[in-house]
Formats: C-alpha cells, sequence, structure tokens
C-alpha cells in the first residue's frame, strides 16, 4: 500500500531507508498499471528516464541526504501537459503541439529536482487549460476515481485524478479561473493557487499570463505546505514573479485553534443553484470551523455578479494573443500551404480543438479597434472593482471560506454542448485570479447519493498563504476527510 502514503509518509521511510526510491516509483507505476485504464489521467511516461531519476535519488539517500536538505529526495511527482520539463514531449493536450518536445525546464521543475522529486508523466488535461472536465483534451476524457461515469473537472483533471487514484504522491498543474481547485474538490484532494507573483510561470504555456498560476495536488495539508515551500521564489526569468521572501510554510501548521482568526463567507456568493449535497456539507464545514474558534462574520464582495462575465473577456483576450505562437513554423504540428499564410491556416485549422477555436476567436473579438474599450478595456475596469472588493473584505477577515464549486463531479457528455453550463462551473474559483489572491481547495464530505466528494474553498490575502494553510490543517486535523480512499486509489 506504498502508493497511498503521503509525501511525509513516505519521506520518513525514505529516510529510515524501509523503502527505496526506486520502490515508491514502482508503486506509482504499478497502480497506474492497475488503474490508469480506467482513470485515463496520463498521457505518457518515460519510465527510463524516471527510473534514472529514482536511482540518483537513492545514492543520495545512502549518503545519508536529509529531508532538511531536500524536502522531496525520492518522491515521485507528476506534470500536466502544460508544463516544459527537458527532453519530454509537451503538448498542453492538443494536436498543435504533436511531436513537439521541451528543450528546456520550467523553473518549477527544476526546483523540484533540486528538491531532489523524481519528476516523472504527463498528464492529461482540457487542451491549452480552457475547460473544466478535461472534455476538451485532444486525446481523451480522463475519468473520476470515485465514479468512472464522471469527469474530474478541468482543466487539470489528470493532476486531479491522478492523486486521488495514488498513482503519483502528488502533482503539478495551473490554475487560471479554477483548473487547479476545482478539479482537487471534484476527486477529493487538496490544490493549492498560490498568489499571483508566488510561483515563476517560466516554462509554463501561457494561457492568459495576469491569471496564470502554478499550483500543487496532494492529498493532504502538510504535503501542500511542503510543496509550495520548494516550489515559490522569485525568479529572474519571471519578471512577475515577485521578490516577497517564502517562508517555511509546514511552520504554519501549528495545530493550534483558530481563536482570534475571522473567517468571512460571502453574502453575494448565497446564490441558487447550488446542489444541496455541496450546499449541507459546505454548511457543515463552516459550523466546524466556528467550532474550531474561528468568528464567522459575513462580508459583501458587491462586484462578484460580473466576474464571469469579465473573465471570459479578458482570459480569452489573453489567450488569443499567447496562441498566436503556434503558427506551424516553430513548434510542433505542420499543415503544409502553398504559401506561409495557408500554411498558418491550415495548421490552426486543423490543430486547435473547438473550445479553443472559441475563446480565439472571442479574444481577438474583445480585442478589435471597435470593441476594445466597450470590452477589454471596461472589463480590466471592473477587475479593478474586484480586486478591491476582496482587498476591503481582506480589511474585515482573515480568510474567506465558500463552496468551491456548485456541484459535485458530473458525468461525462453532461455539460460539453452547452459552453455557458461549463463556465458557471467556476463560478466560485474564477474572481480569486481576477484579484490574483491566493486559494485553496480542500475535501469537506461527500454528497448523498451518488457519494461524490465537495470541496471547500479557503481564499486568503495576497502572500496569505500561511493563514489559509493553517486553517485548512486545523480544519482538516479535526475532520479527517482526507483520509478517505476513492474506489480506484
Ligand atoms: N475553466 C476555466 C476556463 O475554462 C478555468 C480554466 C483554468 O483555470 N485554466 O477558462
Amino acid at each position: 500500500m506504498l502508493h497511498r502514503l503521503t509525501i511525509s509518509q513516505l519521506t520518513e521511510r525514505l529516510v529510515r531507508r524501509d523503502v527505496s526510491a526506486r520502490e515508491a516509483l514502482a508503486a506509482c507505476l504499478g497502480q497506474i498499471e492497475r488503474v490508469d485504464g480506467q482513470v485515463k489521467a496520463f498521457l505518457s511516461i518515460d519510465r527510463a528516464d524516471a527510473e534514472a531519476q529514482a536511482g540518483a535519488a537513492d545514492r543520495e539517500l545512502a549518503a545519508g541526504i536529509t529531508p532538511a536538505e531536500k524536502p522531496l529526495l525520492g518522491v515521485p511527482i507528476a506534470l500536466k501537459d502544460v508544463l516544459c520539463h527537458r527532453g519530454q514531449p509537451v503538448g498542453c493536450a492538443s494536436r498543435i503541439l504533436e511531436g513537439y518536445i521541451s528543450p528546456y525546464d520550467a523553473t518549477v521543475v527544476s526546483k523540484l529536482q533540486a528538491a531532489g522529486a523524481v519528476v516523472f508523466g504527463r498528464l492529461n488535461m482540457d487542451e491549452f487549460a480552457m475547460g473544466s472536465s478535461t472534455e476538451n483534451s485532444a486525446y481523451w476524457t480522463t475519468l473520476n476515481p470515485w465514479d468512472t461515469t464522471r469527469i474530474p473537472g478541468g482543466s487539470s483533471g489528470g493532476c486531479a485524478a491522478a492523486v486521488a487514484s495514488n498513482e503519483a504522491f502528488a502533482t503539478i498543474g495551473s490554475d487560471t479561473g479554477g483548473s487547479i481547485r476545482q478539479p482537487a474538490a471534484l476527486c477529493g484532494c487538496v490544490g493549492f493557487k498560490p498568489t499571483y507573483g508566488r510561483v515563476s510561470r517560466y516554462g509554463l504555456v501561457a494561457f492568459a499570463s495576469s491569471l496564470d498560476q502554478i499550483g500543487p495536488f496532494t492529498k493532504d495539508v502538510r504535503d501542500a505546505a511542503t510543496l509550495l515551500g520548494v516550489i515559490s521564489g522569485h525568479d529572474r526569468r519571471d519578471s512577475t514573479s515577485l521578490p516577497e521572501p517564502v517562508p517555511d510554510y509546514r511552520a504554519a501548521l501549528t495545530g493550534d485553534s483558530l481563536k482570534g482568526l475571522r473567517i468571512g463567507v460571502v453574502k453575494e456568493f448565497q446564490i441558487g443553484g447550488l446542489d444541496p449535497g455541496v450546499d449541507l456539507a459546505v454548511k457543515a464545514a463552516i459550523a466546524n470551523l466556528e467550532g474550531l474558534g474561528a468568528e464567522i462574520v459575513e462580508v459583501s464582495l458587491p462586484h462578484s455578479d460580473y466576474a464571469a462575465a469579465t473573465y471570459y473577456i479578458i482570459a480569452p483576450a489573453e489567450a488569443s494573443a499567447n496562441l498566436a505562437r503556434f503558427d506551424g513554423i516553430r513548434y510542433g504540428l505542420r499543415v503544409d500551404g502553398p504559401d506561409p499564410f495557408e500554411l498558418n491556416c491550415r495548421t490552426r485549422g486543423a490543430g486547435f480543438g473547438a473550445e479553443v477555436k472559441r475563446r480565439i476567436i472571442l479574444g481577438t473579438s474583445v480585442l478589435s479597434s471597435g470593441y476594445h474599450d466597450a470590452f477589454y478595456l471596461r472589463a480590466q475596469k471592473v477587475r479593478t472593482l474586484i480586486r478591491k472588493d476582496f482587498l476591503d473584505a481582506f480589511g474585515k477577515v482573515d480568510a474567506i471560506v465558500s463552496p468551491t464549486a456548485p456541484t459535485a463531479a458530473f458525468r461525462v457528455g453532461e455539460k460539453s454542448s452547452d459552453p455557458l453550463q461549463m463556465y458557471l462551473s467556476d463560478i466560485f474559483t474564477i474572481s480569486c485570479n481576477l484579484a490574483g489572491i491566493c486559494g485553496l481547495s480542500m475535501p469537506c464530505g461527500f454528497t448523498g447519493s451518488p457519494r461524490l466528494p465537495v470541496g471547500l474553498q479557503l481564499l486568503g490575502r495576497p502572500f496569505g498563504e500561511e493563514t489559509i494553510l493553517r486553517i485548512a490543517h486545523a480544519y482538516e486535523q479535526a475532520t479527517g476527510w482526507h483520509r478517505e480512499i476513492a474506489p480506484l486509489g
């Protein structure tokens, strides 16, 4: 049952030399062999490369390198297909990048490896991170380890499903409007979106550059703190990364009561359309937080109603510019034509899927000269108001609590023909990215029947990661939902 250990449990055993890094990797690969035919989280795995890394970790363990020096020594961690890993395919689950091999490592990958991690495997996602279910992958839909008739969420669905099925000890994904938190919620794991500027995006294929952040999926809050500590920090290769010092995030997990902390519930989030099972679980969680000593306070985010509309102007606008680089000349797929223009049109026509085309068309339209001021500029102004709402609220409270998603995992096909319904899956997560603040999702119970995981979202101030980790840890220790194992775990 090695594959079911958390990172901190695995690390203890690695240090005691009870298990080797090669065995830890073999445990993941064995579990993948057993269940990934049903879960379909992985797009590819370079076994030889992973085994070489595990061998190197074993040599370091034998030489007495400690977790204090390398906190992830020998821990297998898998990546969303949006992060560059040298010598490995990077495809963003898109046909347009077919055959592309990355010549370099993303900063997060270098940091994971410097911390001793065994970085292996490419995880499925919605094409270019656009979606909430992985149904927009050009390859296949990943399925939820709790119920394989259902989606795992998205866009980092492969990341969440791999952790929930114990195919990896942790995974790294990206969150532009909820793509870490929503799949974490739907698969019953912990997903952390750090503050904008906390983690370098060098080597992350950009979707919407003013919103994208990289973050971890883990089995518990302590592991999230460990990974966050490893991947955070300033990087001169990403001018949006900020030079804030990186605290010892695990030191924030004090186990103290939450006395003295104020946690906000958002007036505007009390909307209809919330799944009753989600509503019940989240209300119970809020009562629990109160029981742990926190004071629950109502706060208002008056511009919440505009968050989805604002996001679906800004994100496609930035995506249309970022995706212009996929021209059939420089990367991946090329469909030849009589001239470069035709080549470009044919490559993009064949290489991008329907949702990506929809976003590019939407984005170029809101940026076009006749519409720029009416849509893009106005959306930027509303975004400023949304950020201000949060900063005002954080004048009164230390964190904000809400459901992560309005429903539990939905059935494959249930929303794929209705983009608007799909966009509403992000209703509680997108404003966090617009405001640039940090947020996590963690398990807080299950819906009745069918029994599916429910996610609790905790939002924190810019660089307030420690506070939400502290709250999350206290709640986790008091409830123990993270110990539930998916049928395919
Ligand atoms: N579901 C949202 C979208 O489709 C968010 C995706 C993300 O965070 N990458 O844009």
